[in-house]
């Protein structure tokens, strides 16, 4: 298949290109000196190519390694991660070639005219990541702040890990106003934050009655609060 078939590529602003493929999305973030790509998607059509349509000479950074967002990393042969999340992606990818840079906490791509910083938020898997740009006041949270299921069941994951990096969001959100997630709505606010805690703790005392969920691929329960729900 053609890749103007599997990827709604659009721009989010000037310097930020959204590539969806199936309900997931990755960013191509676009400066005066170099560029990122972040995550790869399903790995349904090429994203390598989709990519250099939109920006040359980037690197790919890897929010977290589940199916969704690593799909596509055959095609490159350096990629950007947390070192918590090192095992979880050579568990799941193929091509044992491939090398990979650690990010960490603050650690920032300078991309000229725009610079990302990276904020450690474990919690989705254990080394998931966010993207902070200061200046212009944009965080890219990837699954573990969205308006959609936050998938918290299964090996990697940690609902208390969760909600500490859920809270320390929260006490940066005087640095942001936008919150860019890889799942649903774009963009979401950062009045999100308080409710996913809220939720996040109420679930962890045992305060939400959950409802059964059969993925296909997998069965768990489904915890619903306000506005946000959990996978769990
Ligand atoms: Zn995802």
């Amino acid at each position: 298949m053609q890749n103007s078939q599997i990827y709604k590529i659009y721009n989010f602003n000037k310097k930020i290109t959204v590539i969806e493929e199936q309900g997931v999305r990755m960013f191509v973030l676009k400066g005066s000196k170099g560029s990122l790509l972040v995550d790869t998607g399903y790995g349904g059509g090429d994203v390598k190519l989709a990519a250099q349509n939109i920006a040359r000479n980037f690197k790919v950074i890897i929010t977290h390694p589940d199916t969704d967002h690593i799909g596509g990393i055959k095609a490159f042969d350096e990629v950007y991660m947390h070192p918590s999340d090192f095992a979880q992606f050579r568990s799941r990818c193929s091509k044992k070639s491939i090398i990979i840079n650690p990010v960490y906490e603050n650690d920032i791509f300078d991309l000229g005219d725009m610079k990302w910083e990276i904020i450690e938020i474990p919690g989705h898997t254990c080394g998931s990541i966010a993207l902070l740009d200061r200046e212009n006041r944009i965080l890219i949270s990837a699954d573990s702040v969205q308006e959609g299921p936050i998938y918290m069941f299964g090996e990697y994951r940690s609902l208390e890990a969760q909600i500490l990096s859920l809270k320390k969001l929260d006490n940066m959100k005087d640095a942001f106003d936008i919150i860019l997630p890889c799942h649903n709505m774009l963009p979401v606010k950062t009045d999100i934050l308080p409710v996913l805690i809220e939720g996040a703790q109420k679930l962890w005392c045992g305060e939400l009655c959950g409802k059964p969920v059969n993925l296909g691929w997998a069965q768990t329960n489904r915890y619903d609060y306000q506005s946000v729900s959990y996978y769990y």
